[in-house]
């Protein structure tokens, strides 16, 4: 049904709700809120304490009283009562409601009891008379804002999407419903919007959750299903791994080799590879890739790789130069920025290149191959599915190897990338130093920037990363290009570099170049360096605004130095005094475990601040929590076996779960 459809929802509206992929008034009722508030609870105002949201049914004692207590700062403040006491109730800036409120008049305030003042009061409460209450007495949902819609606005179109829509029809199978004891779809919806109890919440969303989990599931297991009947010509030589072990100027740890093994014995089966290589920052999954990409070459066929960023590609076409030097191995670097285009698919079309290195260019419509064998996708969670299956396609039955640095704990690997084999690399070369990490605050600036210059002096080099490239009137975030300027005046004897992701890809190569080469001393970044580039000399890496980042992220970016033989620090300057931020900084500072940071991000994000499915390419998850529904998860997960098992071909049956499954991967989930 047409979202314009619902009262209120124009030509503008309908733009702000298509940013969240809100086309429809179903694609509405499937926008879930991110909190309650419960209306239905009411307490005297003797028994209210402090800090709790609450419901209380009172009379106004005494008029408005409107205090200036500084420049655009107004408090509005008046005294309510009920049979067991008194309270004050106050707004900031609402000159209107000296309008609304009498002495004498009933009303029903849900608000929060300031949990700073040693008397009773309550904080901005929403209100409603006495005898025209619409939400009071009931459970009512907050939903997460954006653009300039307010929470009233949300609230109302899906109550009226809800009157107004038909009925969902019932996909998931009775048998399973019955097994998992799950709520019908249309009790659901109701339910999660608009619950009528906490117990009638509790099954809403538990089926929602099953649901969606649950054609994730089954998705990844038919995609498994299909690889697998696959058939392709099994590499006849893959002995010659150990003349590439030859070539590299270090012994492979036996993690590394261990992945190497994994690999070889996917290239001896008649079935194409599909491997995730999973491996901290640092552990060494480039050589790992070049071993197979030169095994795929020794048999014939051409291998590549795709990178997330222009910089990691030109970074990976010097290591492979380097590996490959003493081989007759041939390789070409494809971007986007590459010049003559055209000459170069000719030389690709005619295998005049074994080893084809680029980013995304490598799968556009022109490019063809000569007889690709083998390609990898590094990085991968910049990655859709999608994008990964397109390169696949440009050869017949191609291996797949896909690496990452996100780690997450090998439960969740296991189901989240259902239609992958995995391997680890689950240890960092030799002779490494850990990172030292700091969480520090304004006040330690000055000593930070002086340990910064003793370093330099010393010729090391530094990273600066900060959150945003450009001021945004609404945030104070400390931006990049401010940063930068920033630090040419107090570093004036030093080269102070600019990187962000607005930057043509040939500046954005020639500074990291320059700083590769030790020209740039500081350089200052948004989040572009975060993936994979090597600076050996870097040995300190300064966040700003570190709370900003998932600690996953502070991670990667974190592998960026300690990467030579000096010590390295990561300091971060982190904002704000909340447990949960002081919670982060705490584990960046203790761990230097990729995955034992992944683990307690995971735990620490509360429900609807979901676990990032998108940097791993998988779609988004609307309601799920990874870590707190796994026990759901692990479910879904068996109903999803016993459907893929049961059903031959799901895919090809015109079910509306068939079809669900089928839209999951269509929406192409790359973030680049
Ligand atoms: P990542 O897994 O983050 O992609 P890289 O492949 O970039 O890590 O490797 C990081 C650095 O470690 C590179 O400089 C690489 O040459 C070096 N390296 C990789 N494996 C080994 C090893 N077994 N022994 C010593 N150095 C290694
Ligand atoms: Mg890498």
């Amino acid at each position: 049904m047409e979202i314009r459809s619902l009262s209120g929802v124009g030509d503008i509206r309908a733009k702000l709700l298509e940013k969240k992929g809100i086309n429809t008034v179903e694609d509405l009722l499937y926008f879930f809120p991110r909190n309650y508030e419960d209306r239905s609870f009411r307490k005297n105002i003797t028994d209210c304490c402090p800090g709790e949201e609450i419901l209380i049914k009172a009379v106004i004692v005494t008029g408005i009283k409107e205090t200036r207590i500084r420049k655009n700062m107004t408090l509005y403040t008046m005294t309510v009562g009920d049979d067991t006491g008194i309270m004050n109730v106050t707004w900031y800036n609402c000159n209107f409601v000296k309008r609304i409120f009498k002495k004498g008049d009933h009303y029903y305030f849900y608000g929060r009891i300031n949990p700073n003042s040693s008397k009773k009061e309550m904080l901005t409460p929403v209100y409603e008379p006495v005898g025209k209450e619409k939400f009071t007495g009931k459970i009512i949902p907050i939903y997460p804002l954006w653009g300039n819609l307010t929470q009233k606005f949300i609230q109302k179109i899906m109550s009226e999407a809800l009157e107004k829509c038909g009925k969902f029809e019932e996909y998931l199978p009775q048998g399973i419903m019955d097994e998992y004891n799950l709520c019908d779809i249309n009790h659901a919806i109701k339910n999660i919007h608009f619950p009528n109890s906490f117990e009638a919440f509790e099954r809403a969303r538990n089926r929602l959750v099953f649901e969606e989990l649950f054609i994730l599931q089954t998705a990844l297991l038919c995609r498994k299903e299909t690889l697998k009947q696959i058939r392709r010509k099994p590499f006849e030589n893959t002995e010659c791994v150990y003349d590439f072990l030859k070539l590299l100027p270090f012994e492979m740890t036996g993690a590394q080799k261990n992945a190497c093994w994994d690999i070889m014995s996917d290239f001896k089966k008649d079935i194409p590879m599909n491997r995730l290589i999973q491996g901290d920052v640092g552990s060494g999954k480039t050589a790992v890739a070049a071993a197979a990409m030169y095994v795929a070459v020794k048999n014939g066929y051409q291998a590549a790789i795709m990178a997330p960023t222009e910089i990691l590609a030109g970074q990976h076409y010097k290591s492979f130069c380097g590996f490959f030097e003493k081989t007759d191995i041939k390789i070409c670097l494809l971007t986007s920025s590459t010049k003559k285009k055209k000459a170069l698919y000719e030389d690709i079309k005619q295998q005049k290149y074994d080893i084809i290195i680029g980013t995304h260019a490598l799968i556009s419509e022109g490019v063809e191959y000569a007889k690709l064998g083998l390609v990898i996708a590094d990085e991968q969670h910049r990655f859709g599915v999608k994008q990964r299956a397109k390169l696949s396609a440009k050869g017949e039955d191609v291996h797949t190897l896909i690496m990452t640095a996100t780690p997450i704990p090998r439960t969740l690997a296991l189901i989240l990338y259902g239609d992958l084999d995995i391997s680890v690399i689950d240890e960092l070369p030799p002779g490494r130093i850990p990172v030292k990490t700091y969480a520090v605050g304004e006040d330690m600036r000055k000593r930070i920037y002086l340990f910064l210059e003793k370093n330099l002096k010393e010729g090391m080099q530094c990273y600066v990363v900060c959150p945003l490239i450009e001021e945004t009137s609404k945030n104070d975030l400390k931006n990049a290009v401010q940063i930068h300027q920033k630090m040419q005046r107090i570093f004036y004897n030093y080269v102070v570099g600019l990187i962000h992701g607005k930057m043509k890809p040939q500046e954005k190569d020639e500074i990291m170049t320059r700083f590769a080469r030790g020209e740039i001393n500081i350089l200052v970044s948004t989040t572009v360096i975060e993936v994979g580039v090597n600076v050996p000399n870097s040995n300190i890496m300064i966040i700003e605004n570190a709370e900003r980042f998932g600690l996953s992220q502070l991670h990667q970016l974190r592998g960026r130095v300690g990467r030579g033989q000096n010590q390295a620090f990561c300091i971060l300057f982190a904002h704000g005094s909340n447990e949960i931020i002081k919670k982060r900084m705490e584990i960046m500072c203790t761990s230097n475990d990729g995955f034992y940071v992944s683990e307690e991000d995971l735990k620490l994000r509360g429900p609807g601040d979901f676990f990032g499915t998108r940097q791993h390419g998988l779609p988004e998850l609307k309601i799920a929590n990874l870590f707190s529904d796994m026990k759901i998860l692990k479910n879904a997960q068996k109903a999803a076996k016993t459907i893929v098992d049961n059903n031959n071909n799901l895919l090809s049956k015109n079910t509306l779960l068939a079809e669900k499954i089928k839209n999951l991967f269509q929406e192409d989930i790359a973030s680049n």
